[in-house]
């Protein structure tokens, strides 16, 4: 059995690139020309459709990811329904004894409401634990799998034994503007530590392949992160009350 404390991203391959953002946003005036225009001054043009949500131009392009992560990942990541999928089947193959065990660095321990929950980390006394109670529910899990599969169970039933934290495998194929749409929900502080951990790796590879692109969705998630950081400092029930007295008997 092996133990695994980090997902895996890699950049299969791409097609695309600031110049097809500029390329598709020209087709309206220019037509077949769009391709012939010089695209040495692109950065401005991008950075107003962005900012002004001229999303469409963001479309023409692909990503493709292999990731390699535990289930639970897998099944946050899978709820992004513009992302095409092809993910190892637990019905065809054995599957490998390969499980997710959380790091120390991890924060472990939870407090807070709903939607504002902060994570700070574990004791070393919690760490420990988390360690020989999750290895051992995967031990046990993993030689009841192999147990079923001995008497001549079928894969597809004997896996159902198996936890979330088995690794999977899959290929995520989705445009730039879905991309950032994923960014913004799972590089983000509210986001479970391992989504994001996933995230700041397709991150990287974004900002390789479209750096003007990224710089104005970046730029504008900077001023949603202030006026986010803003809303947190303000105290809504007050703010609202004064807006509107009534505002408690309308939420109550
Ligand atoms: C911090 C956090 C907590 C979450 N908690 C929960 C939870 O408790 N339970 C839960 O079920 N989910 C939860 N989610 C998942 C969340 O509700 C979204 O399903 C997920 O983040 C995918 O986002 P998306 O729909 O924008 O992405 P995509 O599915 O990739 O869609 C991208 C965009 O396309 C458009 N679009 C796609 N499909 C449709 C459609 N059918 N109709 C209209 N427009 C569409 C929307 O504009 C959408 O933003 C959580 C997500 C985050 C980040």
């Amino acid at each position: 059995m092996k133990l695994v404390n980090h997902s895996t991203v890699e950049l299969i391959k791409h097609n695309a690139s600031d110049e097809d953002v500029a390329y598709a946003a020209w087709v309206s005036n220019f037509a077949a020309d769009a391709q012939k225009r010089d695209t040495t001054n692109i950065a401005k043009l991008i950075m107003f459709l962005y900012t002004n949500k001229h999303m469409s131009p963001f479309e023409h392009g692909s990503f493709t990811f292999f990731v390699d992560t535990p289930i639970f990942v897998g099944r946050e990541f899978m709820r992004h329904r513009t992302f095409s999928y092809n993910e190892t089947s637990g019905r065809y193959k054995i599957l490998e004894p390969r499980f997710y065990m959380a790091p120390d660095e991890r924060p472990l321990i939870q407090s807070g409401r709903i939607g504002t929950y902060t994570f700070v980390p574990g004791t070393d006394g919690q760490n420990r634990a988390k360690r020989y109670f999750t290895g051992r529910a995967y031990g046990l899990s993993w030689r009841m799998y192999r147990c079923m599969l001995r008497v001549g169970i079928a894969k597809e039933v004997a896996r159902n034994v198996l936890p979330l934290g088995t690794m999977t495998q899959f290929y995520a194929t989705a445009n730039p503007r879905n991309i950032m749409q994923f960014l913004i929900l799972r590089n983000e502080k509210q986001a479970l530590y391992e989504i994001r951990q996933v995230a700041i790796k397709m991150e990287a590879e974004f900002a390789k392949a479209m750096p003007l692109t990224y710089a104005a969705f970046n730029e504008q998630r900077s001023t949603w992160h202030k006026i986010a950081r803003l809303m947190e400092l303000v105290d809504i029930d007050e703010l609202l009350e004064d807006i509107d007295p009534d505002y408690e008997s309308v939420v109550a």
